[in-house]
């Protein structure tokens, strides 16, 4: 049968999840992949990067005040990070979910942090906190030609 548009432009979301240097040091890379993947939704970009320190203090902008602000700073660009965009009708909040509180000790278990992680400082992953942040941060991260659109075959048994 033929696929159908399945939710309109206005709904599908995008977010920028990244895998922190621990969680590559660690080898929970595949691991966090896999939570997104079978959840439902659709990888816009995929990459493993060595971050520089200018964008690491640009993506954490909005915390440059706080005191652990340098040992942040220090801990994103401590070894490559795996830089992800994602999209899917509610994949902002829903990656959120999935990703767990910001202290792992608070994080449900079943979370990516509230499995994988024990300390704020070591939390394993990153995921945008809006709709708007997340275009925004996967523009900050990605080149244009780094991003793919594309259509999943899956989607009509996954959205009615
Ligand atoms: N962070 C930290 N100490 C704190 C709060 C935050 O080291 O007390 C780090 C932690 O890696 C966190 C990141 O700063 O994931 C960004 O903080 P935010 O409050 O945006 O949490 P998130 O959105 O990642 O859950
Ligand atoms: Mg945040």
């Amino acid at each position: 049968f033929l696929p159908h548009l399945v939710a309109s432009m206005e709904e599908v979301e995008q977010t920028y999840i990244m895998i922190k240097p621990d969680g590559v040091q660690r080898g929970l890379v595949g691991e966090i992949i896999s939570k997104f993947e079978r959840k439902g939704f659709k990888l816009t970009g995929l990459k493993l990067f060595q971050c520089p320190k200018e964008l690491a203090e640009e993506h954490y902008k909005d915390l440059q005040s706080k005191p652990f602000f340098p040992k942040l700073i220090d801990y994103i660009t401590s070894g490559p990070v795996v830089c992800m965009g994602w999209e899917g009708v509610g994949v902002v909040a829903s990656a959120r979910k999935l990703i767990g509180a910001t202290n792992p000790l608070n994080a449900e278990p079943g979370t990516i942090r509230g499995d994988l992680a024990v300390q704020t400082g070591r939390n394993v992953v990153h995921g945008s906190d809006s709709p708007d942040n997340g275009k925004h941060e996967i523009a900050l991260w990605f080149k244009e030609d780094e991003l793919c659109a594309w259509a999943a075959v899956q989607e009509p048994w996954l959205m009615e």
